[in-house]
């Protein structure tokens, strides 16, 4: 009685065992990010989204140690109607488009710059920002703008499209993983000038605003989208009915409203 009570208890932990591998398998299959909503078991998909938190008021990490920010609550906002779980995964800017290509990440959201060459190994959606490049110089600085530049260590971060500029300047450039430490170079006397996104230069020169200022010189204008394997251009087709809807009912305007005045 005992040997047979204990082989039905096997029987059972082998049923559920082999039902909660089943539901597993399912979720993981669903990571590839080709399509939205909800599985038929109920398990909500999930949107695996790459950025890099050093990038405000995009994103950043916030007191509560999460990364928080424009991209955070746009891409929140998108996987809620899509029905989708969102996983925010946090790296180093010139790593989010090769996972992106290599299937790993569903969508870049790093207020990434949309470029011809980008435009080579991912899709981008519709824009839903335009900045720009600026400089930022110590205050006694003698570089008044782009013409000044030559011969002199400009910072940028690696794979940003102020690297790009940088070179094709054929500046003496110094490259960094993160935006904010191309600032400190320039705080600490490594460089003389560092390239970067507009609104986060702003973010780094109110906290330092003693001894670093912004040029006036704007060097290039630049226009935001969400990167998106080629290959899934449903994910894709999704990301740009979402941000047509947000940008109509004023969702959009929101989330920016919310964070540029911080
Ligand atoms: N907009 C710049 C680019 O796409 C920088 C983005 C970033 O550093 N997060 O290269």
């Amino acid at each position: 009685m005992k040997h047979s009570f204990s082989i039905l208890l096997l029987v059972i932990l082998g049923v559920t065992c082999v039902f909660l591998t089943s539901c597993k398998k399912k979720s993981a299959g669903s990571e590839g990010g080709s399509a939205s909503g909800a599985t038929p078991s109920g398990i909500q998909k999930k949107l695996v989204i790459g950025t890099c938190a050093e990038f405000p008021p995009f994103e950043f990490f916030g007191a509560d140690g999460s990364v928080q920010g424009i991209d955070i609550d746009l891409m929140s906002a998108i996987a809620k109607k899509l029905n989708m779980e969102l996983v925010i995964e946090n790296m180093d800017f010139n790593q989010i488009i090769g996972k992106v290509v290599d299937g790993t990440l569903d969508v870049g959201a790093a207020g990434i710059t949309v470029n011809e060459e980008r435009m080579k190994i991912v899709d981008f959606s519709t824009g839903y920002y335009s900045g720009c490049q600026v400089m930022i110089v110590p205050n006694h600085s003698e570089i008044k703008g782009k013409d000044d530049l030559r011969g002199k260590v400009v910072s940028v971060q690696s794979g940003a499209t102020g690297e790009s500029l940088a070179k094709e300047l054929q500046l003496d450039i110094v490259s960094f993983p993160r935006a904010s430490d191309a600032v400190l170079a320039v705080l600490h006397n490594n460089a003389d000038v560092a390239i970067m996104d507009d609104e986060p230069a702003k973010r780094f020169q109110t906290k330092n605003s003693i001894r670093i200022k912004i040029l006036p010189e704007k060097l290039t204008v630049e226009v935001y989208g969400l990167a998106v394997n080629k290959k899934n251009a449903r994910l894709l087709d999704d990301l740009n009915r979402c941000l047509d809807e947000m940008t109509k009912n004023g969702e959009l305007d929101a989330i920016f409203g919310k964070w540029m005045h911080n």
